[in-house]
């Protein structure tokens, strides 16, 4: 079976990459999708969120990483993909990711979400925060990989 991991990862944190590396263990194949949505401001471009997460996954035979835009649904049927999986963290994500997967199953019934709850050290942990952090100088390196850090320190 196919999973895709759709998401923002701008940029990816560790609770991203445990929830990838703990789908990757269960699944086929996983394909973690760069969402490019064009009305939002990213501070990673998707070609540089490409190359993190690339590098992070490089050794990785199941794992494969790709970068879509428009419908969810549309792009998990061109790859083949027969789950979504999301993250959850508190009850804050539930509310959203909850409407996100009943709107998906209307548009495609075949494909189904599947909810991997975070790991408990990273359930305070946001891509938001990590920014915010790294653009006031404060020390992000146990909560993003190596390549991350690096990255944060050239754009601020
Ligand atoms: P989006 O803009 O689609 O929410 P994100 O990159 O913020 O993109 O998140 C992608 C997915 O990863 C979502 O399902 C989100 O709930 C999940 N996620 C984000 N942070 C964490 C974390 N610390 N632990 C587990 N899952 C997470």
């Amino acid at each position: 079976m196919i999973a895709v991991y759709p998401g923002s990862f701008d940029p990816i944190t560790n609770g991203h990459i445990d929830i990838i590396n703990r789908a990757a263990k269960k699944f086929d194949k996983v394909v973690v999708a760069i969402l490019n949505n064009k009305d939002k401001n990213y501070l990673f471009s998707s070609q540089e969120r490409l190359d993190i997460i690339n590098e992070i996954f490089k050794s990785y035979d199941n794992i494969e990483v790709d970068s879509f835009d428009g419908l969810l649904v549309d792009y998990a049927k061109y790859i083949g993909a027969d789950v979504v999986i999301r993250g959850l963290r508190a009850m804050t994500d539930f509310e959203y990711e909850m409407q996100m997967s009943m709107f998906n199953k209307k548009l495609m019934p075949e494909l189904e979400t599947m909810f991997l709850v975070t790991g408990d050290e990273f359930s305070f942990l946001s891509s938001s925060l990590v920014k915010e952090v790294a653009s006031y100088g404060g020390d992000i390196k146990s909560f993003v990989p190596k390549v991350v850090v690096n990255r944060l320190k050239d754009k601020f």
